[in-house]
């Protein structure tokens, strides 16, 4: 069952059964996913919906997937989305090219979609850790989603139910920002009417709570949209070693595809 909890991504590319195939493979590993046929589509859905991760069609009708890639790297909300570039391009200045406008990885037609379910779940182990109920580490700051227990530089951090439930939905979504509306439905709940500037209040505390002890402020404020996990603790966070390699299970088609 996909629901609106599940990590979404958008798939940009024009060429409909490579779309379907996508499609196919990641709602059966429980993703949402968007479609866009064309950059400039991509970029509209972009700014429109909150998103865990793009694959991106290199060539494409209108804005091609490099312009794309480069003006989701320049919105605030976008720059730390993780990109995919799918290409028909293999040669080494391309891939050098694709990696500096900056995507995430890169995968080169015709790929395996086995492979290309392997190269997601790793990048969404990479930025999604909290996935699992494990130990999280975002920089100096230690969660224990297990326990509910925080710690920053080994001394315990009291926190709110409220405000621990804040610091774990921005573990889930590193680099994501988050409007007051989009906390308060994933933190207190749609069914709940609180006001927006709650939001602010929790977040406050939480900020106050972190920083209790000393440290930098892992909470970032974004003019006019909302509240994010700063870039530098998106860039620290890593779950502990001990997490399980995959829970989902493997894909069953291994076949080659896309041409174009
Ligand atoms: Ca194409």
């Amino acid at each position: 069952m996909v629901d609106k909890s599940n990590p979404t991504v958008l798939v940009v590319e024009d060429e409909k059964e490579l779309v379907t195939l996508l499609r196919y493979n990641l709602e059966k590993e429980g993703y949402r996913v968007l479609e866009a046929q064309d950059g400039e589509e991509a970029l509209i859905i972009a700014s429109e919906s909150a998103l865990d991760l793009v694959l991106l069609d290199w060539m494409l009708p209108r804005v091609s997937g490099i312009e794309v890639c480069r003006q989701l790297r320049q919105r605030t909300a976008t720059k730390n989305l993780p990109i995919i570039l799918l290409t028909a391009r293999g040669e080494e200045g391309d891939r050098i090219r694709g990696l500096d406008t900056g995507a995430d990885d890169f995968v080169t037609k015709p790929f395996s979609i086995g492979e290309l379910m392997a190269r997601i779940r790793a990048v969404m182990r990479r930025i999604r850790p909290a996935l699992a109920d494990e130990l999280v580490e975002i920089g100096d700051i230690q969660i224990d989603r297990g326990a509910h227990r925080v710690r920053r530089n080994g001394k315990d951090i009291h926190l709110g139910p409220t405000e621990y439930r804040l610091l774990d939905h921005f573990i889930q979504y590193p680099g994501r920002v988050f409007s007051r509306e989009q906390l308060l439905d994933a933190v207190w709940g749609s069914d709940v009417y609180v006001e927006a500037r709650t939001v602010d209040v929790h977040i406050g505390r939480l900020r106050k709570a972190l920083r209790q002890k000393g440290g930098v402020d892992p909470i970032r404020t974004v003019r006019s949209a909302g509240y994010a996990l700063d870039d530098s603790f998106v860039k620290a966070i890593k779950a502990s070693q001990s997490l399980p390699p995959e829970t989902r299970p493997a894909p069953q088609d291994a076949s080659a595809v896309g041409s174009r």
